[in-house]
């Protein structure tokens, strides 16, 4: 699970995270930048990383089943090389099935860079989707459906009640109504309850 900011994967696959942990499945997420300059005034730097923790704990995840990067927001392409030797650190030692990313038409500088990375790092290895950030996309194709329940939507709303800097910016993705909304509009796709939308960059079986 890649996240090039804290609270990415939430919001593009929270849902999908909450299912594959029910399922027992070993999970590893790697965020890049804690965006320190995007924080409103006054709060402390590290305010966004203790943000993810709380989910990670939430969720039940182990140290070292996460790793919190530090690089500056918006300028992750100038790490581009560093960004791309971690990815291949994780693939020797995590070896995973399926690498979740943002999409290649992103068009947030970071979340660009860590998809390319990852693609380079990991296209001969692993399956590889991006989830969906629609205000980031011009274009987003909708070419794998994790189907999800109530349970799963309500559980990934409350991980990302914990970013209460977030809630501060007002940001209408970070809305009940919004991730609902979406999830409806996904299951009704794929005759569920709700879901969360994925493009398949590769498949392997
Ligand atoms: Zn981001």
């Amino acid at each position: 699970m890649l996240s090039p900011h804290t609270d990415d994967a939430e919001l593009g696959a929270g849902g999908s995270i909450i299912r594959f942990l029910e399922e027992g499945k070993d999970v590893r997420w790697l965020v890049f930048s804690t965006a320190e300059e995007s924080l409103p005034a006054g709060l402390p730097s590290d305010t966004l990383a203790a943000e993810f923790r709380k989910v990670v704990e939430h969720l039940g995840l182990r140290a070292g089943q996460y790793e919190i990067g530090d690089y500056r927001v918006r300028h992750l392409h100038e790490k581009r090389q560093d960004i791309l030797e971690q990815l291949v650190r994780v693939r020797g030692e995590f070896q995973p099935d399926l690498v979740v990313i943002p999409s290649t038409r992103d068009y947030h500088q970071d979340h660009q860079v860590v998809a390319n990375e990852a693609i380079r790092a990991f296209k001969t290895t692993a399956s590889i989707i991006c989830y969906e950030m629609p205000w980031n996309q011009v274009e987003f194709a909708s070419t794998l459906f994790v189907r999800l329940a109530e349970r799963h939507i309500r559980r990934k709303f409350d991980l990302l009640d914990f970013y209460k800097s977030q809630q501060l910016r007002r940001r209408d993705y970070m809305t009940r109504e919004y991730i609902y909304g979406l999830a409806k509009v996904r299951g009704i796709q794929c005759s569920a309850d709700y879901a969360e939308a994925f493009e398949v960059v590769r498949w392997m079986a």
